[in-house]
């Protein structure tokens, strides 16, 4: 019996989308396979799995996509993981792309896109880098994390290199400026809260509120406006303003030790010690995303080369390469207009931490690959292919 197929360019813009008819004498993993050998070609792209109900399961990338998807077909084991996604396909489709940079980006758009469900089990961990998330909510509270995961709308600072003295470093921050650090988000609540005077009396979740290094919200301790100020001091201490918090802990030292009030001085002296060391940690812990701020021409496999202009580790725009002096000065004009700095803080949007951290490990695994960057806005290093 022949085998039908339908092909059509899918609404995703995967545009190799391929559907080829079941017929009950070919198996699926057959047909599947038929496909990929007659139509695939090893050049770059991205590809995407779909279940019989049309859901994206998996999206992948690969520099040769032939070889990559025949691989799918040759699991020895079915509990590996190339055979369990492979087996719960009824399609596969794929996207020719023009360089492997353009196919790791393509693919974790995609990812983002339709957060397929074998991409979230199976995400890659990249180990190296973390990132100080400010979390959301009534006591926000700064957390480590390699990723911003499935919260796109709390804040960032980072990347950082080493997870682990940047826990501690994080922890001692928190000390400094009496905010949480613990994970009973559910119970935080203000002193200036009407329903406090109706609760029953609070406890407290953990001794950092007794021992004086957390205001306590978990038993409505401070007042609000007092929490979020040192929330406040928090993200212009990270931001690198760190006089906003040096500053007035000098003053405050200064007078009490005017006042005689000696106590009091050390223990000022003691935190503004702490909070100078922290500073020089996190700049030492900190990747500079700054230097991650230049246009990056990227051969294509076919000749058709891209530029990307990258501003702070994240792709503000990519063209193909100009053809004329015209077209190369419009670039210019682009490329300065995204350099403008317009960025007043250091923190990352949550939806920009998975591509900053691509781009980190792109150009750290790859350091020639910094020969083919240019500082914004002077491109004419660019202009030789
Ligand atoms: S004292 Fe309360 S709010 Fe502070 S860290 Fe401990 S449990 Fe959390």
């Amino acid at each position: 019996m022949s085998q039908r197929r339908r092909r059509a360019r899918s609404p995703d813009g995967l545009c190799e989308a391929a559907e080829p008819q079941m017929e009950s004498d070919v198996q699926p993993l057959e047909r599947l396979r038929a496909h990929v050998e007659a139509e695939a070609t090893n050049l770059p792209g991205v590809y995407a799995m779909r279940s019989p109900n049309g859901e994206i399961i998996y999206v992948g990338k690969s520099k040769r996509l032939r070889t990559r998807l025949l691989s799918y077909f040759r699991g020895r084991y079915p509990y590996h993981k190339g055979a369990r996604i492979v087996r719960e396909a009824a399609a596969i489709e794929w996207s020719y792309l023009p360089s492997e940079f353009a196919a790791l980006l393509e693919e974790l758009r995609q990812i983002k896109r339709y957060r397929p469900r074998f991409n979230v089990a199976l995400k890659r961990d990249d180990r190296n880098y973390a990132f100080i998330k400010l979390t959301r909510g009534k006591a926000p509270r700064f957390a480590v994390v390699r990723s911003a995961g499935g919260d796109e709308r709390a804040t960032y600072y980072g990347p950082f290199v080493g997870a682990a003295r940047l826990r501690d470093a994080v922890r001692e921050l928190s000390d400094a400026l009496g905010l949480r650090d613990c994970s009973h988000d559910g119970r935080m609540a203000f002193a200036d809260q009407v329903e406090l005077f109706n609760g029953p009396a609070r406890t407290p979740g953990c001794l950092r509120h007794e021992i004086g290094k957390c205001l306590g919200p978990c038993v409505a301790a401070p007042r609000e406006d007092e929490y979020q100020a040192r929330v406040r001091q928090g993200r212009a201490f990270l931001d690198g303003e760190e006089s906003a918090v040096l500053k007035p802990l000098q003053h405050a030292m200064e007078l009490a030790s005017e006042r005689l009030a000696y106590e009091r001085a050390a223990v000022l002296r003691d935190k503004l010690q702490r909070l100078e060391s922290l500073r020089d940690l996190f700049a030492r812990l900190r990747f500079g995303v700054e230097a991650l701020t230049f246009a990056y021409r990227v051969p294509g496999v076919q000749g058709d080369d891209r530029v990307y202009l990258v501003r702070r580790g994240r792709v503000r725009a990519e063209v193909p390469v100009p053809h004329c002096a015209g077209e190369w000065e419009s670039l210019r004009d682009l490329a300065g207009r995204l350099n403008a700095p317009t960025e007043r803080t250091s923190a990352v949007p949550g939806h920009e931490v998975d591509e900053l951290l691509l781009l980190t490990s792109w150009f750290r695994a790859r350091p020639q690959e910094l020969a083919r960057t240019a500082p914004l806005p002077e491109l004419s290093v660019l202009m030789q292919a």
